[in-house]
């Protein structure tokens, strides 16, 4: 099936007409192309956005609010089509995407079609002074939103739902390699009554359609979310312009058990937050460090587990991992197993390429767990993003939280413990911008939402997203 960039409420071809190949994970074939855009096409979108601009601006909250959950519903009633349209174009189970990522971005536009009427400003008196100043937050204008593949509509709704609730027009670019869901969405807002223009998406390359909207001088913020190479990129390219900025970036993040946790629970939930969506989800703890007194009970139960799961097609009811995202993926995500017999460390489980029976051409690998002998390995150090993990023991709360802090990154970091001075303790030394303590991945939307050191700047989520997207502008009246 071949997709079309939506601008202005129309579904149109790339200006220069020029294609690239979509493929699906589960079997290695083209099933699509999509529009290789150029800065063109990028311009005819920001032309659509900026004349719908101004009347978007104006709509009364209630009006915005009334169809951002408008799309919401629509989401929720085209529920298995989106998501076996997400698992076609990712590789993840269509289970996940029908539980996971297609409810929430749902959620995203309810959530936000919401928090819009209830984003108050401030106004303080200058008591002595006769005079009175308040906030207005006003809509910044165009602005451009940029999302990765690997929880494709959640993440591209995550930028969007927001963006327009604070009266924003939008130039929007999903990733080349799931461009489908997002397709999709065009036809829902034209459905719920979105006025042409307030989202536009425009589908291509990073280096090309995604740095063509980086740089258009008139598109004043760009929320994007990502790799954290390309996250240095874009703020190299967007500093001399000045551009409000949110950079969602890579992780590498620490899941700490220690003895005292309620252990079964523990397990599971480590299972999970290892090896969900085939281990390509930033918040996915792929560091996990074991208290030494636990550490070889832990190692064979969950091992065990691990061994359990079954890779198989995405759309089979009882597969756990589906397939890697591409074969480049599943490329890079195979080097690091090797670089991790290079460097000494144990391959416990997995480790091998998986072949599916009547889809012998899909990405599919053995969730893999690796035993490292010390924590700067690389294997310990670099974002792998596919189902592997590391694993290894700790003695003491200081040494385990050395290491856990010892990476470039500070996305999400998972405690497990019962202990109550331990928890708040190592809460507030951990250096990430989530920490979960007993559980991993709950969210409330009204949470911040990012990462310190290279995972990121700024915070989506909540009110922090409607401040994004919005100017603070303080006015004074003297009387
Ligand atoms: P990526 O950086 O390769 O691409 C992300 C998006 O940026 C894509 O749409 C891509 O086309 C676009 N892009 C690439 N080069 C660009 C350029 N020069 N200018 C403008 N846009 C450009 O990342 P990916 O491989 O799609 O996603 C995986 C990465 O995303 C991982 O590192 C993962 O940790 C990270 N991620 C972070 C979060 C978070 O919330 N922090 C969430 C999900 C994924």
């Amino acid at each position: 099936m071949n997709i079309k960039n939506y601008i202005n409420g129309q579904f149109e071809n790339p200006s220069s007409n020029s294609w690239i190949d979509n493929y699906n994970p589960s079997n290695g074939e083209v099933y699509g192309q999509i529009p290789n855009s150029s800065k063109e096409d990028v311009e005819q979108a920001y032309k659509a956005a900026k004349s719908a601009f101004p009347s978007w601006s104006q709509t009364t909250l209630e009006e915005r609010s009334r169809i951002l959950i408008k799309i919401s519903e629509l989401l929720e009633a085209n529920l298995d089509r989106f998501a076996e349209a997400e698992s076609k174009d990712n590789g993840k189970p269509v289970s996940l995407a029908k539980m996971v990522d297609i409810p929430r971005a749902a959620s995203n536009f309810r959530f936000f079609g919401n928090a819009i009427t209830q984003f108050a400003s401030e106004s303080h008196e200058s008591v002595g002074q006769n005079a009175v100043n308040y906030t207005l937050r006003q809509p910044i204008g165009v602005v451009g939103c940029i999302s990765p593949w690997n929880l494709p509509l959640y993440l591209f709704t995550w930028k969007i739902a927001p963006a327009i609730a604070a009266g924003n027009c939008v130039v929007a670019k999903p990733s080349e390699v799931t461009p489908m869901t997002a397709y999709l969405l065009g036809e829902i807002c034209n459905e719920a009554g979105l006025p042409k223009g307030v989202l536009n998406i425009v589908h291509g390359l990073g280096t090309t359609t995604g740095q063509a909207i980086v740089e258009h001088p008139n598109i004043k913020a760009i929320s994007f979310t990502g790799g954290t190479a390309t996250g240095a990129h874009i703020a190299k390219v967007a500093a001399p312009m000045f551009k409000k900025l949110s950079l969602e970036l890579g992780g590498k993040n620490p899941n700490i058990i220690f003895a005292d946790c309620d252990y079964d629970d523990m397990l599971n939930t480590t299972v999970r937050s290892s090896f969900a969506n085939q281990g390509q989800i930033c918040l996915c703890g792929s560091r996990i460090f074991v208290e030494k007194t636990i550490y070889e009970k832990f190692k064979v139960d969950f091992v065990e587990k691990v061994k359990n799961l079954k890779v198989g097609h995405p759309s089979e009811k009882d597969t756990n991992i589906g397939a890697l995202v591409s074969k480049l993926h599943l490329e890079k995500v195979k080097s690091y197993i090797e670089i991790a017999k290079e460097e000494g460390a144990t391959i416990l489980c997995g480790g091998e390429e998986v072949t599916v029976d009547g889809f012998e051409n899909g990405y599919y690998l053995q969730p893999t767990v690796i035993e490292v002998k010390t924590d700067d390995c690389r294997v310990n150090q670099e974002e792998i993003f596919g189902p592997v993990v590391t694993i290894m023991p700790f003695k003491t709360e200081d040494n385990v939280l050395e290491m856990a802090n010892k990476v470039k990154y500070g996305l999400s970091a998972t405690l497990w413990t019962n202990n109550l001075k331990r928890t708040m303790r190592m809460s507030n030394q951990l250096q990430a911008g989530i920490v979960w303590v007993n559980t991993w991945m709950m969210r409330d939307l009204r949470t911040p939402f990012g990462g310190v050191k290279e995972s990121g700047v700024g915070r989506e989520g909540g009110f922090e997203a409607l401040r994004f997207f919005t100017e603070a502008k303080n006015v004074c009246i003297k009387y």
